[in-house]
């Protein structure tokens, strides 16, 4: 078997956890299998490194902030080879140009095009370990990319597709996949399977287990995901196309504070306005989460719609930048909120399923400010000070938890 083991930052952050998962690979290794780690930085390296650039200059150049982050995984990837060597296992670092991991020219949020095997298939043939840097690829420029924060489950699953691999396993720091985050839920459930669907809603929605690109190329190329400790020996969770039903409604709550509402008030209501202020901020790469449109009033009406929080700011710009043209007559903003988020496949056949969400809240008295849905998922915005006791409230609603 052809088996990728991915570990994260928090796996690797120190001597004793480098030998841990070092024993751990070996163990698959000596069982006759094809091991192919892919490692993230160690601990809060990447946020280091990053705090190191703004410090010599808040508006360094994409490319050379790419060209520093990559340090981080080569650090992680070669101690783990050293650390194979000393306990007596023949193994090789990999950068993504040694491999030839080949992605789009954008620094900071590259994607994956086309990725060689040869050298890896090289290096398994002659029974080594191959321990490749996690969240890099090379642009058509011959520089280093690097593929967006949480990228390095991305090229575990891009690895496993174009080997095919058996088995890809990404081992983090927690048992698997949860109905909510169990430090803010305390009786969340370890779910035994999910779909790629409702994982990919659940990763969208905040839940932080997953990179979501990793979640759509693991769908796109079939590539079954196991979720696990690093820590215990624990099952973990199944990532695939068609999950058991375990007759849930939904499978998962997720928050997300990393969330901002913007307002764009008294705009003149006719055909063309909302396509000019959202192609807008498009084309400068601001992603527009929930929106919400009032009723016309006199000739105008209001918007209102989410961002995160990094893309504030320059939302905000745009819109000040273009206010006139735009028909803009005030433009509001707060950074207190949160998005809370529930996800599962059984909603699509079930009708309620808002209303007890909804209902969930209410009991709580909590206020929801804007909704938004897909086929498998609600989301709401609430004020950011409740997402705890929100995320326990819609969790006991819906009976998800341990019983
Ligand atoms: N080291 C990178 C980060 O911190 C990539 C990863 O951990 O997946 O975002
Ligand atoms: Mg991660």
């Amino acid at each position: 078997m052809l088996i990728v083991k991915k570990f994260g930052g928090s796996s690797v952050a120190n001597k004793e956890r480098i030998f841990r998962v070092a024993e751990r690979c070996i163990e698959e290794y000596k069982k006759g299998n094809d091991v192919v780690v892919v490692l993230s930085a160690m601990g809060d390296t990447t946020d280091e490194l990053l705090a190191k650039a703004a410090d010599i200059n808040p508006n360094a150049p994409k490319r050379e902030l790419d060209m520093l982050l990559t340090t981080g995984e080569q650090v992680s990837v070669s101690l783990m080879a050293m650390a194979m060597h000393a306990l007596g296992v023949s193994a090789v670092s990999l950068n993504a140009y040694q491999v030839m991991m080949h992605s789009t020219s954008r620094y900071g949020n590259a994607r994956f095009k086309r990725i060689d095997s040869e050298r890896i298939r090289h290096e398994l043939d002659s029974r080594k370990i191959v321990i490749v840097t996690g969240f890099q690829g090379v642009n058509k420029y011959d520089d280093y990319t690097t593929l967006g924060r949480g990228g390095s489950d991305t090229t575990a699953v891009a690895l496993a597709a174009a080997l095919r691999a058996d088995a890809c396993e990404i081992y983090t720091d927690v048992d698997g996949v949860y109905t909510a985050d169990p430090r803010v839920v305390k009786n969340a459930r370890k779910l035994k399977e999910i779909t790629y669907d409702e994982m990919l809603e659940l990763a969208t929605s905040g839940a932080k287990v997953l990179h979501n690109r990793s979640v759509e190329m693991a769908k796109k190329y079939g590539v079954q995901l196991v979720v696990r400790s690093s820590l215990n020996l624990e099952e973990g969770t199944t990532v695939k196309e068609v999950a058991k039903m375990e007759k849930m409604l939904i499978s998962g709550v997720a928050g997300d504070k990393n969330t901002a509402r913007i307002s764009v008030l008294g705009v003149s209501d006719q055909p063309g306005v909302a396509f000019k202020i959202f192609h807008t901020l498009a084309k400068n790469n601001i992603n527009v989460d929930i929106i919400l449109q009032s009723v016309g009033r006199e000739g105008t009406k209001d918007i209102s719609f989410t961002v995160s929080q990094e893309d504030l700011k320059p939302a905000l710009a745009i819109l000040e930048e273009y206010q006139e043209p735009m028909t803009i007559r005030e433009i509001k903003w707060e950074d207190t909120v949160a998005k809370i988020s529930i996800v599962g496949a059984g909603m699509m056949s079930n009708p309620g399923v808002a209303a007890k969400l909804f209902e969930s809240l209410y009991n709580n008295g909590i206020n929801i400010n804007m909704i938004s849905t897909s086929e498998i998922r609600i989301t709401v915005l609430i004020d950011e000070k409740e997402i705890d006791k929100a995320m326990q409230a819609v969790h006991d609603g819906f009976g998800l938890g341990d019983v």
